[in-house]
C-alpha cells in the first residue's frame, strides 16, 4: 500500500499532540478532537484548513519536527504501507526562528529514525511571498535524493490561481527538481490544465478535471497520475457528494488514478479506510497501488 499524497501537520497521531503541548506548556483545548478533526460536513474549506492552527503552533522546534515525522511514520509503517510520500512546507515551521533547510533536516532526522520509506514533498504556498517559496524550490534542490524527493504547491487554490507560479515551477525545473501542484480541487479544471503547462509529473486531487472532457482525455493520454484523496473532498465539498466522487469513472477512462489520505487526523481516516469507504474491489486496490508504483518520486532502489 501506497500513500502520495499525504500531509505531516495534518496527520499527527493525537497521542503525540499531547505529548507535545504538554512539553512546551501548550495550552491544550477542551475537546482535542474536534480542534483536530474537521467535521464530515465542513461549511467550506477554511473550516477544514482551521485544523492546522493547533500542528503548526506545536510544529516550530527541530525536536517537534522530528517526532512528528517519526511518530507518524511509525504508524504507516504499522497500517500495513510499503511506502509514502509525506509533505509539509517548511517555511510554515520557522516562527521561532528555525530555517527552512533546519525544518527539513528534522523531518528526514525522523524519517530515518523509523526507518520507514517516506521521501518529503516541499510544498511551497500559494499567497506566500515569492522568495519564501523560492527558497523552499532550492531547498528542495539541496536535498533531492537525501530525505526530499520533490516539491508541490498548496494552500488556497480558489484566492491564487495556479498560473501565477510558472516562473516559481520554471525554477524547479532548472534545479532539476520534480514536482505535483494541487489542482483541481477548490478551483476547476483551468488550474489543472496551467498545472500540466508547468510541467508538473503529478497532480494533487484534480477531482475537478471532470468538468472538461477534453482535459480528461489529456491526463489519460499522456498518463498524468492523479492524487486522489476521498473522504478530504468530501470534507471540503470539492465534491457534491460520496456518490459523486469520480474515481472509477477516472480508471474507466484510462486515467492513472492513485488514492490517498491527504491528512490522517484532520480528515480521520487512513489508507484501508479509504479504500473501505470507496468499496474498492481487491482488483481495484491493486490498480491503485499498482499506479501509485508507477508515479512515486522516489523510485524503488533509489536511495
Ligand atoms: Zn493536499
Amino acid at each position: 500500500m501506497i500513500d502520495l499524497h499525504l500531509h505531516l501537520d495534518g496527520s499527527l497521531p493525537p497521542a503525540l499532540v499531547r505529548e507535545l503541548a504538554q512539553g512546551q506548556h501548550f495550552p491544550l483545548p477542551g475537546n482535542l478532537e474536534a480542534a483536530l478533526r474537521a467535521p464530515q460536513d465542513c461549511r467550506n474549506l477554511n473550516e477544514y484548513l482551521e485544523r492546522f492552527d493547533l500542528p503548526l503552533a506545536l510544529l516550530q522546534t527541530a525536536d517537534a519536527l522530528e517526532r512528528a515525522a517519526y511518530a507518524l511514520c511509525t504508524e504507516l509503517q504499522a497500517q500495513g504501507l510499503d511506502y509514502a510520500e509525506v509533505r509539509f512546507a517548511p517555511q510554515l515551521h520557522t516562527r521561532e526562528g528555525l530555517t527552512q533547510r533546519q525544518a527539513v533536516e528534522a523531518v528526514c532526522k525522523g524519517v530515518a529514525r523509523s526507518g520507514f520509506p517516506a521521501p518529503a514533498i516541499l510544498c511551497c504556498m500559494r499567497g506566500a511571498d515569492e522568495p519564501l517559496n523560492r527558497e523552499t524550490i532550492a531547498t528542495a534542490a539541496a536535498y533531492q535524493g537525501r530525505g526530499v524527493c520533490a516539491c508541490d504547491l498548496a494552500g488556497a487554490e480558489a484566492l491564487y490561481p495556479t498560473s501565477q507560479y510558472r516562473e516559481l515551477f520554471a525554477y524547479a525545473r532548472s534545479l532539476g527538481v520534480p514536482y505535483t501542484i494541487h489542482a483541481g480541487e477548490a478551483a476547476g479544471p483551468e488550474s489543472i490544465w496551467a498545472a500540466l503547462e508547468m510541467g508538473a509529473s503529478r497532480i494533487g486531487h484534480g477531482v475537478r478535471a471532470r468538468e472538461d472532457p477534453a482535459l480528461v482525455k489529456e491526463l489519460a493520454q499522456r498518463q498524468i497520475p492523479l492524487e486522489l484523496c476521498f473522504t478530504s473532498n468530501v470534507q471540503t465539498k470539492a465534491v457534491a457528494s460520496p456518490a459523486d466522487f469520480p474515481l472509477r469513472e477516472y480508471l474507466a477512462q484510462g486515467v492513472c488514478c492513485t488514492v490517498n489520505t491527504d491528512n490522517t487526523t484532520v480528515s480521520g481516516t487512513n489508507l484501508r479506510e479509504e479504500y473501505k469507504k470507496l468499496a474498492l474491489s481487491p482488483e481495484e486496490i491493486k490498480t491503485v497501488n499498482r499506479n501509485a508504483q508507477k508515479a512515486r518520486f522516489q523510485k524503488e532502489g533509489d536511495v
